[in-house]
């Protein structure tokens, strides 16, 4: 089948790809950005952010921004310089061919299209574990976070709960302590798998108690987070905790499956990109944003590695001897 030739194709659009979109078609390099589609979580693509009610701290919005409205506002800037969307998800990849090659379904036909490009961005993110309750669709963003960092500041004075056992749980917890009156670590198990530092740390913080034993079997509350219904493992007793605030942080898995044996990944799945900078283990394909960060995991992180990713390319592209202008010309596949 004839197809398209471009320049860029960008997998992915939270921060990081669409960031990467911005500036990539400001170079002039025409993106087509595979932005993904629905999930059972959000209505549209556009990763984390989607289902993130208010952000406060991303630089330049000085009364916050909502999540979907942020995102929704570079998408546009991204259109307007020249980036073109795929509403669906890229279903298989050939990376280490020349061009590079992404085949993903027609939004509207379903039919496997293939899309050929000289370089290609990464970055379809990662997604936070969520505990699989029903109620945590409706309240996520309403009493509910998967990030302590981004949403701690809105739990002054409350009592919270934290879900999780292991460095992240702890870490999110002893963040919390800065903001909220109690916070409450829930644990399945009566033995943290978080590292010995942490633990010491949060034992000695008196704001943090633990919960051993104990799983979440319901997130009470309609509009907003009003409680916990817990059952002790081991006694098989329930009963209800009273917190306004729940953070979930049983883990983050990167999406990475489309890449497994061409993508060079770490021990838990992430890609591996050279230090300061974008580059992966094959030519002209880079990764940026969550999909290569389990450490900082911002939106202005993502943002500003997508910007990072732009310009690798772009470099990488005229290293190769890309001509000027946007290059989207029929190719025979
Ligand atoms: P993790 O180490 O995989 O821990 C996940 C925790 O969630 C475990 O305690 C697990 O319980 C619990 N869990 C998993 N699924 C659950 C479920 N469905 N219901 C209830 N509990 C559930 O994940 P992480 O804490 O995000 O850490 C990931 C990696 O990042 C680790 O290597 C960690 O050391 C690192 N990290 C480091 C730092 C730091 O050094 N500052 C901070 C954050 C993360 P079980 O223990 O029973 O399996």
């Amino acid at each position: 089948m004839s197809q398209e030739l471009r320049d860029v194709i960008i997998i992915g659009s939270g921060p990081a790809g669409l960031t990467a979109a911005i500036y990539t078609a400001r170079a002039n390099l025409a993106p087509l950005v595979i932005e993904g589609s629905p999930s059972s979580t959000s209505d549209q693509p556009g990763g984390q952010l989607m289902l993130t009610t208010e952000v406060e701290n991303f630089p330049g919005f000085i009364d916050g921004v909502m999540g979907p409205e942020l995102m929704g506002n570079m998408r546009s800037q991204a259109q307007r310089f020249g980036a073109e969307f795929l509403t669906t998800k890229a279903t298989r990849v050939d990376l280490e061919s020349t061009p590079k090659r992404v085949w993903a379904p027609d939004p509207s036909t379903g039919e496997e299209i293939e899309y050929a490009a000289r370089a290609v961005i990464v970055s379809t993110g990662a997604r936070s574990l969520m505990l699989g309750l029903e109620a945590e669709r409706r309240l996520l963003g309403h009493g509910l976070s998967t990030c302590a960092t981004c949403d701690g500041f809105f739990f002054r004075s409350h009592h919270i709960a934290v879900v999780g056992g292991g460095d992240s749980a702890l870490e999110e917890a002893n963040f919390l302590t800065k903001f909220g009156e109690s916070v409450t670590v829930i644990h399945r198990r009566s033995e943290l798998r978080a590292s010995k530092i942490m633990q010491d740390r949060a034992f000695n913080n008196p704001k943090i108690s633990f919960l051993w034993d104990t799983v979440v079997e319901d997130i009470v509350g309609d509009g907003k987070v009003e409680g916990l219904d817990l059952r002790n493992t081991k006694t098989g007793e329930t009963s209800r905790l009273d917190v306004t605030g729940v953070f979930v942080a049983i883990g983050h898995v990167p999406n990475t499956d489309l890449f497994v044996g061409q993508l060079d990944m770490d021990e838990n799945g992430y890609l591996v990109t050279t230090p300061n900078s974008s580059t992966t283990n094959l030519d002209g394909v880079f990764a940026c944003g969550d999909v290569q960060d389990h450490v900082y995991r911002q939106a202005i992180t993502a943002a500003g590695s997508g910007c990072m990713a732009a310009i690798d390319a772009e470099r990488w592209l005229e290293s190769i001897g890309a001509e000027d202008g946007p290059l989207v010309e029929n190719w025979a596949g």
